[in-house]
């Protein structure tokens, strides 16, 4: 790739940055609304990426840019506390802050930031944001840092500096991915292991479809399945639906909470059985039902699809899709489709016809292909 942020910041300072660094977006391929129940998730990171030129400051002020912004934003990196920046430099700040936090130095930076991971589409760009600074610090201080506490410093930026109450898959898929593997994460313990997706090597592709759904609700909705799940949890007296099972669940009076239990519970142990069958190194194909019954699951019990979605994922599956799930928090966003590669182009002209057929703007579809996570690039 050409590093635009390094010849951004050479052209503004007249001078090459002290080093270029990245963090990618990701996907999800299975576990979803599991993270917030110490559950399991098991996400890739994608060829789209974050990147980072930064230097030390010559002044007492940090001035950030990104390439998709028009502002500039400053701050004092050595002291900005959260409230002090908000809007999009708070993911910069914010990881600045919580560096600090964690007891590292933090000196004044000059940065520019470049990003290709679409915003708002579900695929994390703001954990790529928060990843490839936190790396560009780590670097710019000459520290080492665990990735596992990279990623709880990241994940720190964006629940306590900007205010987005999210769990910590993203950040651990931005640091931790690999080309070829996926992320097999243990939200209770942080525990990871990398598990073999070599999709080539079988004639396979995984089809990310960005579906442009006006997002709807999603804060209020997510906050209600995260009560309608701590209620289940207190209701079977359980420390967390984690540590439910089906029979368990369905002793649930509610019929609303039983429901969104047995989302949590079947999504785990089916994150769980894709990892069985991916270690066993068998034909990735025979995951396909898994993402099918993952989806009508989010879909009937936990009540976070629309439309775009449903729709997305029944012609992926009509144009040859192998399984097909919405991925992420939901409410729009993308799906995934697990696909034969003699059939890419049958199911992307699937998913785009049947967009067009209501007159919906057209989604975006594009091979997700599992990546690097966050590391130095020059
Ligand atoms: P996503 O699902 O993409 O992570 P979020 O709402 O969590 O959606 O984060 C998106 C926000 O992250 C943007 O509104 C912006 O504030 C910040 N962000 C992401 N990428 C960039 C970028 N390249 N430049 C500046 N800010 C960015
Ligand atoms: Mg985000």
């Amino acid at each position: 790739m050409t590093v635009a942020a390094a010849d951004a910041f050479t052209a503004r300072h007249g001078a090459a940055p002290s080093g270029v660094w990245f963090a990618p977006g990701r996907v999800n391929l299975i576990g979803e609304h599991t993270d917030y129940n110490d559950g399991f998730v098991l996400p890739f990171a994608l060829p789209h990426r974050a990147v980072v030129a930064a230097a030390p400051a010559s002044g007492p002020v940090s001035r950030v840019r990104s390439a998709q912004e028009p502002s500039v934003a400053e701050f004092t990196a050595a002291s900005v506390v959260p409230g002090d920046v908000d809007g999009w430099a708070a993911y910069v700040a914010g990881t600045c802050w919580a560096f600090r936090e964690a007891g590292y130095p933090v000196g004044e930076v000059e940065l520019e930031l470049d990003s290709d991971v679409p915003v708002g589409a579900g695929l994390s760009s703001s954990a790529a944001v928060e990843c490839a600074v936190g790396v560009a610090l780590a670097g710019l201080a000459g520290v080492e840092v665990d990735p596992t506490e990279l990623a709880r410093i990241a994940r720190r930026a964006e629940n306590e500096f900007v205010g987005a109450p999210t769990g910590g898959m993203d950040q651990m898929a931005a640091v931790h991915g690999r080309a070829g593997r996926l992320v097999f994460l243990d939200t209770r313990d942080d525990t990871v292991e990398l598990v073999p997706f070599d999709l080539p090597a079988h004639g396979c592709t995984l089809l990310v479809i960005d579906t442009r759904a006006p997002h709807a609700h999603a804060g209020g909705e997510y906050g209600a399945r995260r009560r309608d799940c701590e209620e289940a949890a207190a209701a079977l007296g359980v420390p967390a639906l984690r540590d439910a099972s089906l029979a368990d669940v369905e002793r649930l009076a509610d019929d609303r909470v039983r429901r969104r239990a047995r989302h949590v519970v079947s999504e785990n142990e089916r994150v769980l059985e894709v990892v069985r069958r991916l270690r066993d190194a068998v034909d990735p194909r025979a995951i396909g039902p898994l993402l099918d019954a993952s989806h009508t699951s989010m879909r009937d019990d936990f009540e976070i699809t629309v439309p775009h979605v449903d729709v997305a994922v029944a012609a992926a599956r009509d144009g040859g899709a192998l399984g097909a799930r919405m991925t992420g928090g939901g409410f729009g966003g993308c799906v995934i489709a697990l696909v034969p590669a003699t059939a890419t182009a049958a199911v992307s002209a699937s998913v785009e016809r049947a967009f067009a057929d209501r007159g919906w703007t057209a989604p975006v579809v594009f091979p997700g292909t599992p990546s690097d996570g966050a590391g130095r690039l020059a």
